[in-house]
C-alpha cells in the first residue's frame, strides 16, 4: 500500500503577485498568524482522530509564503507536528519565496527534519518578475539558491511560461540560468490568467500584453528539449528531474493515493472521502476554536466509479501512466469492456509494462485526450452509476 502524505497551507504572503488567485493573505498580524497555526494544529488532530494514521511518508509545508512568518512560530509548528506521527518521513518539503532565504532559515528548516527546498523563481527575465509583482530579481534568485543549495541536495524550482515581457529569445536566458544552476527538480507551468487577479484586469484593458502563445510554445520547447539532453526526465507533464529525485509528495496527489489537507483552503483524499476546506480565514478559525472541523468548501464520498474517474485524469498527467489493474478494479466487467475496447481503439493513448499513458504526440498536449479518455470512462458506466464530480 501506498502511503499517506499531508499538505499544510500557510496562507500568508509579503504582498500579491498579480496573477495569483491562491487563497493567501497578506495580513500579517502576529496575534492572527499565531492562532492560525494553533487552529492548524486542532485540525489535525480532528482529522486523525477521523481517519488514525501514525505515520506519514510525505509532509509538504506550502503556500502562501512559509518563510513569510517568523521562522520561531514555523519551527514552533514543526516540532508540533512532530508529536503526531511516528516513523521516518521520506520526503519533508517546504516552499520558500527567494527574497526570505537566509542561512539562519535553512539551518532552522535541516534541523526540523526537512529535506527538501521549493524555491519559486517563476522567471529568469526582470521585466516579467517586476510586471507580476514578484518582490525577487533574478540575481536575488541566485543568491537564494546559492544559500538554500549550502544546506540542502534537493532543491526544485517553480517557472512560468508566458508572463509579461516575455522576450522572443526567452528560452536562451532561461537556459542559461538552469544550466548554471542545475536543480534537481523543475516544474514548468503555463501562466493561467484567472478573472479573479489584476493582470487579468491590466490585460483586458491592454495595460499589460501577454507574448503570443506560438513564441511561449516555442520556447517551451527548447527549454525541455535542453533538460531532455542534460538527464532530465519529463515524468509528468509538468515536471522534470534529474533521476531518483521526483516530488514523491506530488506523486501522492497523482496516483490519487491518501493526503491530509489541512490549512485553509487546503485539500485532502483519505480513503474515497475527498474534501476542501473554507477559503475564509474568519470561518476556519471559528470553527476550529469551537471544536468542530473547519466549514468545507466541498466535501464528498466518492463511489468506485468516480475514484477512478479521479485516478484517471490525474494519473495519465505521469509519463508512465495509470496501473491498469487499479483502474480496472474501480469498474464492473462488462463497463471495464465497454472502456478498454474504446481505449484500444484510439490512437492517443498506448499500454506498457501494465500501465495506461498517453502516446508520446500527445504527452505534453494532453488538454484534448484527457476530455476523451473522462468521455469514454462516462459512457462506460451503467446509467446509475454516472455521476458528476466536482474536480472535472
Ligand atoms: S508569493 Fe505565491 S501565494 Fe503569495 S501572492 Fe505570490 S504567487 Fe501568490
Amino acid at each position: 500500500m501506498n502511503g499517506c502524505g499531508l499538505y499544510f497551507h500557510i496562507p500568508f504572503c509579503l504582498s500579491r503577485c498579480s496573477y495569483c488567485d491562491f487563497c493567501s493573505l497578506v495580513d500579517l498580524d502576529e496575534p492572527i498568524v499565531s492562532a492560525y497555526l494553533l487552529d492548524t494544529i486542532r485540525e489535525l488532530s480532528f482529522r486523525l482522530n477521523e481517519y488514525p494514521i501514525q505515520s506519514i511518508d510525505t509532509l509538504y509545508i506550502g503556500g502562501g509564503t512559509p518563510n513569510a512568518i517568523d521562522h520561531k512560530k514555523i519551527k514552533t509548528l514543526f516540532h508540533s507536528l512532530g508529536q503526531f506521527f511516528t516513523g521516518t518521513i521520506r520526503e519533508y518539503t517546504v516552499e520558500l519565496n527567494p527574497e526570505q532565504v537566509t542561512v539562519s532559515w535553512m539551518e532552522m528548516l535541516r534541523d526540523s527534519g526537512v529535506n527538501r527546498i521549493s524555491l519559486g523563481a517563476q522567471s529568469f527575465w526582470d521585466p516579467s518578475l517586476q510586471t507580476v509583482r514578484r518582490r525577487h530579481t533574478t540575481d536575488s534568485f541566485f543568491r537564494a539558491y546559492e544559500i538554500a543549495s549550502q544546506v540542502f541536495s534537493a532543491i526544485s524550482i517553480d517557472l512560468i511560461m508566458g508572463l509579461p515581457n516575455e522576450p522572443k529569445e526567452y528560452a536562451s536566458i532561461a537556459i542559461a540560468a538552469l544550466r548554471q544552476l542545475r536543480p534537481n527538480h523543475i516544474s514548468i507551468y503555463q501562466l493561467e490568467l484567472a478573472d479573479n487577479t489584476p493582470l487579468y484586469r491590466q490585460v483586458m484593458k491592454e495595460v499589460v500584453d501577454l507574448p503570443i502563445p506560438s513564441s511561449t510554445e516555442a520556447n517551451e520547447s527548447l527549454i525541455i528539449e535542453f533538460l531532455a539532453k542534460e538527464g532530465y526526465i519529463h515524468y509528468e507533464t509538468s515536471n522534470f528531474c534529474l533521476p531518483g529525485y521526483e516530488s514523491l509528495h506530488n506523486l501522492h496527489y497523482w496516483n490519487n493515493d491518501d493526503y491530509f489537507g489541512i490549512g485553509l483552503s487546503a485539500g485532502g483524499h483519505i480513503k474515497n472521502k475527498r474534501y476542501q476546506n473554507t477559503q475564509n480565514l474568519e470561518a476556519y478559525m471559528r470553527s476550529l476554536s469551537m471544536g468542530s472541523l473547519p466549514p468545507p468548501e466541498y466535501e464528498r464520498e466518492n463511489q468506485p466509479a468516480e475514484e477512478g474517474k479521479e485516478t484517471l485524469f490525474m494519473g495519465i498527467r505521469k509519463a508512465q501512466g495509470i496501473w491498469i489493474p487499479k483502474l480496472q478494479s474501480f469498474l464492473s466487467d462488462l463497463e471495464w469492456k465497454r472502456f478498454w475496447d474504446q481505449i484500444c481503439m484510439s490512437e492517443q493513448f498506448e499500454t506498457k509494462d501494465g500501465y495506461l499513458r498517453l502516446a508520446p504526440h500527445w504527452f505534453r498536449k494532453n488538454r484534448e485526450p484527457i476530455g476523451k479518455l473522462i468521455e469514454i470512462w462516462d459512457q462506460s458506466l451503467t446509467t446509475k452509476e454516472k455521476q458528476t464530480n466536482p474536480f472535472c
